[in-house]
């Protein structure tokens, strides 16, 4: 099987050698049952983060226009509390953004303990857009893949799981999307010309992916290449992997509302017992 985590800097990355389809073993039947059981599992564990409050879940969506981060988001949220999760989209930077550094318009957005944040684009279009449009000088974007490591690093040490997915359609789906979209009266307004312009710098777009990928996968905020061009396909693979991240937390997350527990019952004891009629 095609390797799909990154998790090592410097690993070269390939996109033209990971398939965009799905495993021939795979039908689409046994991925919605595997994705309805992810999806209470998912629920499950986000009620112990959510009581825990140790930790916090970012979860990264990139992709080329119509690659399905929206669909993505809908699906695999869409299993979760609403109340514990925050899905931000990052478009071009305002004026007051651009004023800051890259980073400073990502951050206020990082999830707060016990809570998800999901990122519609990200602090990447830093080095993805940015760069294919020459919009900053090369040693400025340059600088950044290491300061996208450190970043990252510092949220992971502050309880945050990390998990970025690279959503991998092929050049003829996204044309077929594309076209769906502006043929439809309903899908039109999501297109702009700027997204066919985007088309024609289709292998710009994947060297800076790959080295994107390549520069800033780690062992705590690995990169998840997603086939995409099957959207059911898409979900298991994001909901598993978030699953997958969760699952090893369950334990301590357990234990801590078990801790949390003993403590304000013996606190609810000692306030009976000064009651004389509670
Ligand atoms: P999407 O294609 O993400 O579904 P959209 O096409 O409706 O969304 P917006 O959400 O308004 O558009 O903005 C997305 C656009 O903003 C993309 O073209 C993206 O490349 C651009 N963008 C995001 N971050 C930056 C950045 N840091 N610098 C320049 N452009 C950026």
């Amino acid at each position: 099987m095609t390797i799909i985590t990154f998790d090592k800097t410097g690993e070269k990355v390939k996109l033209g050698d990971i398939s965009e389809d799905p495993p021939k073993n795979v039908t689409r039947e046994q991925a919605a049952e595997e994705l309805a059981e992810l999806g209470q599992e998912m629920f499950e564990l986000q009620d112990l983060l959510w009581g825990a409050r140790t930790h916090s879940v970012l979860i990264v969506l990139q992709g080329r226009d119509s690659a399905g981060k929206d669909g993505a988001i809908k699906h695999v949220a869409g299993y979760l509390n609403p109340r514990g999760v925050h899905v931000t989209s990052f478009g071009v930077p305002t004026e007051e953004e651009r004023e800051h550094d890259f980073l400073w318009r990502i951050h206020y957005h990082a999830p707060r303990k016990g809570e998800f944040a999901i990122f519609n684009r990200s602090h990447y279009e830093d080095v993805l857009v940015v760069r294919v449009h020459d919009l900053v000088p090369k040693e400025m974007w340059g600088e950044r893949y290491g300061h996208i490591r450190d970043f990252e690093e510092l949220l992971t040490e502050h309880g945050t799981i990390v998990l970025k997915f690279f959503l991998h359609i092929s050049k003829d789906e996204q044309k077929k999307r594309l076209l769906a979209r502006e043929q439809d009266p309903r899908t039109a307004w999501k297109i702009n010309a700027g997204d066919w312009e985007d088309r024609e710098l289709w292998d710009e777009y994947t060297d800076a992916y790959e080295d994107a990928i390549s520069r800033t996968a780690t062992k705590h905020a690995p990169w998840l290449v997603v086939p995409a061009d099957a959207k059911w396909y898409r979900n298991l693979v994001v909901a598993r992997a978030v699953t997958e991240a969760m699952r090893p937390h369950k334990k301590t997350w357990q234990a801590r509302l078990d801790q949390v527990g003993v403590k304000k019952k013996s606190e609810l004891e000692t306030y009976m017992r000064t009651k004389k009629n509670p």
